[in-house]
This record gives C-alpha cells, sequence and structure tokens, in this order.
C-alpha cells in the first residue's frame, strides 16, 4: 500500500546525514571515539552513570537480566501488553516470567498493584514497559521493588526524552533499555542503549556484549603488540561508530521532536473529544516532558476494529496494534493467565500516525479519515 499518512516516517536532516558520512570517511567503523562520546552524551541527557551503547534494545535488556544474575528459578514480574523483547530477555535468561495486568483500559502500562499480586517466593525482579513513552506507575513499582527487595528493570524503547518529575525514563530501576530502531521516536536504523548507576552491572555488560574479551578493538589499534583475552561468555552485541555519529546529531533536536509529537497528540486529542465511540489513552502530564512515541486510543465495543482500520487504510492511513498479548498466543500462550484489562485494551486498541514531520494536512486527514470510519457502519454483530 502506499499510504498518504505512514505510521512514522524518519527524516534526517543535511548536517545529521554529513555526520555520518564523515564518520565513515574516517576510515573507523565499528566501536571507537564516537561510540565513547555517545556514552557521555547519552549518559549525561539521562542522568545515568554508565550508558553501554549495543546493537538493540533486545541486546541491552538480554545483558541487564543475565548482568543482575537473573538464571533459572527466578521469577521476572513482566507485563503480557508488549513487545516481545521485553519477557524474552527474561526466557533467554532462563528465568521465568509472570505476566501482570495493566493499570486500566486508558492506562496500558503495569498496575502497581497487579504486581505486587503476582510477588510470590521466587520473584526476583520486575520489568516495566514505558508505554508509548508514557512512565504510568513506574515510580510507584520503583518504591515497592524496593520495598520488596527486587531488581527494576525498565523496557524504554519508546522513551527517549521522557522524564517524570525531572527524573529520565530507564533511572527508575536497576537498568533501563533504550531503542534507536526506526519506528522509535529516536530511530536511525537499528540500535539500542543500556544505562545504570551500577559499575558492576555496567563493566559486565560492556564486556559481554564483546564477546566477553578483556579489552576492546580502539584500545587494541593504538598497542604495539594486541592481545586480548577471553574473559566471559559474550555476544555480539556491539554498535558501531557511524551510526554514533548520527545519533549523536540527533540527539541534539530529541527534545524539539517530541515537543512537535507532543502538539499533533494535542491537536488529536482535541478533534475526537467530541466523538463518543473513540477514547485516546491517558497522556502524560503536561508539567513532564514526554517522547509522546504513540498515539493510541480504544475504540468503543459496539465496533469492529478490523473494520475501522481497513477504513482508514482506505484513505491512506496507516494504523497499528500495540499490542497483540504475549500471553494470549504463540510462545507464551498460557491458558490460565488472565489479564481483564489487558484483554479488554488489546482487542480494542488502535495506533494512529504519529512523526515530527507530519504536515497539518496529513494531521486533518487523519481526523477526518476517523471521524468518517466512525460514522460508517462498522458496528460488530453483538
Ligand atoms: C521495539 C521495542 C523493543 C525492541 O527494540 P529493538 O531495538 O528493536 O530490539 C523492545 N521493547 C519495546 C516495548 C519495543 O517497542
Amino acid at each position: 500500500m502506499r499510504w498518504e499518512v505512514p505510521l512514522c516516517r524518519p527524516e534526517f536532516r543535511q548536517d545529521e546525514l554529513e555526520a555520518l558520512v564523515d564518520s565513515y570517511r574516517s576510515g573507523w567503523l565499528t566501536v571507537g571515539p564516537r561510540t565513547a562520546e555517545l556514552e557521555d552524551v547519552f549518559s549525561q541527557y539521562v542522568g545515568a552513570r554508565h550508558a553501554i551503547p549495543v546493537s538493540s534494545c533486545s541486546a541491552a535488556m538480554h545483558l541487564a537480566c543475565l548482568g543482575v544474575g537473573l538464571g533459572p528459578g527466578d521469577e521476572v514480574i513482566v507485563p503480557s501488553l508488549t513487545f516481545t523483547s521485553t519477557v524474552s530477555a527474561v526466557t533467554h535468561a532462563g528465568a521465568t516470567p509472570r505476566f501482570a495486568d495493566i493499570a486500566g483500559v486508558t492506562e496500558p502500562w503495569l498496575s502497581t498493584a497487579a504486581v505486587e499480586e503476582q510477588i510470590g517466593e521466587r520473584t526476583r525482579a520486575i520489568i516495566t514497559m514505558a508505554y508509548g513513552g508514557h512512565l504510568g506507575e513506574t515510580p510507584q513499582i520503583a518504591e515497592l521493588a524496593r520495598e520488596r527487595d527486587l531488581i527494576l528493570i525498565e523496557d524504554v524503547a519508546h522513551a527517549a526524552g521522557s522524564r517524570r518529575d525531572g527524573r529520565h525514563a530507564g533511572t527508575f530501576g536497576l537498568a533501563g533499555a533504550f531503542s534507536f530502531s526506526a519506528s522509535k521516536n529516536l530511530g536511525i536504523g537499528e540500535g539500542g542503549m543500556l544505562v545504570t548507576d551500577d559499575a558492576e552491572l555496567a563493566d559486565r555488560a560492556a564486556r559481554q556484549m564483546w564477546h566477553g574479551l578483556g579489552s576492546q578493538a580502539w584500545t587494541r589499534h593504538h598497542q604495539a603488540s594486541p592481545q586480548y583475552q577471553l574473559g566471559m561468555l559474550g555476544f555480539n552485541y556491539r554498535f558501531d561508530d557511524p551510526r554514533s555519529a548520527l545519533l549523536l546529531s540527533c540527539l541534539k533536536r530529541l527534545d524539539e521532536d517530541n515537543e512537535r509529537r507532543a502538539a499533533i497528540d494535542r491537536s488529536y486529542r482535541a478533534a475526537f473529544s467530541q466523538l463518543d465511540l473513540i477514547e485516546p489513552t491517558d497522556s502524560p502530564s503536561c508539567e513532564d516532558p514526554a517522547s509522546y512515541c504513540l498515539f493510541t486510543a480504544v475504540l468503543d465495543r459496539s465496533l469492529d476494529r478490523d473494520e475501522f482500520r481497513k477504513s482508514l487504510a482506505e484513505r491512506g492511513v496507516q494504523t497499528s496494534v500495540h499490542y497483540p498479548l504475549l500471553h494470549k498466543s504463540g510462545f507464551y500462550a498460557d491458558p490460565n493467565v488472565r489479564l481483564a484489562n489487558s484483554e479488554d485494551y488489546a482487542s480494542r486498541c488502535v495506533t494512529l500516525p504519529l512523526f515530527p514531520q507530519m504536515e497539518s494536512w496529513q494531521e486533518e486527514l487523519v481526523a477526518e479519515a476517523v471521524r468518517e470510519s466512525l460514522s460508517r457502519p462498522v458496528h460488530a454483530a453483538a
């Protein structure tokens, strides 16, 4: 399909692309000085002591789970309403995920009470996911984790630039994992970042993401007779200098981009406020800067979501569903798990286009297409 309004569309300025090209011209293509600079800039930006650039958010989640020592016999409380990486990291580490419900049907993030209910003998950690960049109940869950002596890991794939009371997403617990994948608000292609204040976790992750070698290529490059030792079992989860160079320039406009996203979010809310059959999910408080990575809304029970999406597609508007529930089908399917709010939300939610370079005719087209699609006879059979 050719979309009049795609869900997102990454765009780069000339100077940003030049930073990428300059890095390619420098002759150094793997992890090196630009990646070291990115570590500094990113850790300062979020206010974490350590930032470790890696190949993806999924890799960062995996390193976090291994780095805090999760393994067989451990249980980790996770949302089911999330992308697989939030939970597959737990499984890859050998631990067992336990699904908890979201706070409500317009609050699609983990509920503190639901998390508390899942805490048992074997619980060692909680993983939150900042849905669409909204921190949700993260501060309360961080408090609960402290009280119960549990580890908190944050999947903040959507949340570059999201803060609550000045504190950046990813810094409420022991570790946070960001994504630079194309569809995220800081999307540059592929990539991720692990942040933590914990020196031991940072050191372990930095070695493990590089095959577990004791020294890095840039260091060895400057030695007369370089050698390395295999200190531990690891992976190739490396990032690289060209993408670091691009990210460093994109970071400069992240806050501005997020403000533009916030403005589009507000304009959608204004356009939908008079409509009965669609309800946007809760927005972050206007006091807190946020990434506005996704615009999501819940459709009335009388509507057929597939028909609604088809009707938008016919008008050139791309939509998505964030997310099919993990406990409902496929690898994690479990008929014994019941999560009423997650199940209700996942059956009625829809994601609409949102990206900073969206033009006003595109915003209007989406609003008009939603209005028309709601008034069409798309009611599901009762
Ligand atoms: C996209 C996404 C990820 C995975 O990010 P990658 O960088 O592609 O590994 C993890 N968690 C959530 C919530 C996501 O949306």
